[in-house]
């Protein structure tokens, strides 16, 4: 049923675009945002939205917003890459609830992956803590 129906203007994502929400941000132009997972699954665990777009997910998404998201996470995975010396980086992207979205707003996780450090699951466990997330956007940003 999520993977169709109508927009939730009121979605996390969307307050976090309009200031209503905190976010711990990473990097932000007129179209992208990215900023901090806070139930990360590994450290530097970010996300990559469009602050143009009304997509709930990739189906819906037009085709400039996908363009927008691709260079952005390209450009954010590089950044994470160089500033925590990950050894893997995993991409991920989730459609309607039973895919496991749980925010219907588009968006791309970009999670820095370590061969020692198993994954935590998603969009659950512990709330990270917002200085520790500051210091790694710090850090990813400096790396842009
Ligand atoms: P998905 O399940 O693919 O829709 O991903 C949603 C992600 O948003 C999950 O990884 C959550 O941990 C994350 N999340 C939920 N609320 C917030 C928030 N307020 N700030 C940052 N990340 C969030």
């Amino acid at each position: 049923m999520s993977l169709t129906g109508p927009y939730d203007p009121d979605n996390i994502f969307a307050k976090i675009i309009r200031g209503e929400m905190p976010a711990v941000k990473v990097y932000e132009d007129d179209r992208v945002l990215a900023f901090m997972d806070v139930f990360p699954q590994a450290e530097g665990h970010l996300l990559v939205i469009s602050k143009a777009s009304q997509a709930r997910n990739l189906l819906e998404a037009e085709p400039e917003v996908l363009e927008d998201l691709a260079l952005a996470t390209q450009r954010l995975a590089r950044a994470a890459t160089r500033a925590l010396q990950c050894d893997g980086i995993t991409i991920s992207q989730f459609n309607g609830t039973a895919a496991g979205q749980t925010v219907f707003h588009l968006h791309f996780h970009v999670i820095p992956r370590w061969a020692d450090r198993p994954l935590a699951g998603h969009a659950s466990g512990k709330m990270e803590d917002p200085v520790v997330l500051t210091g790694l956007a710090d850090r990813i940003a400096a790396a842009l």
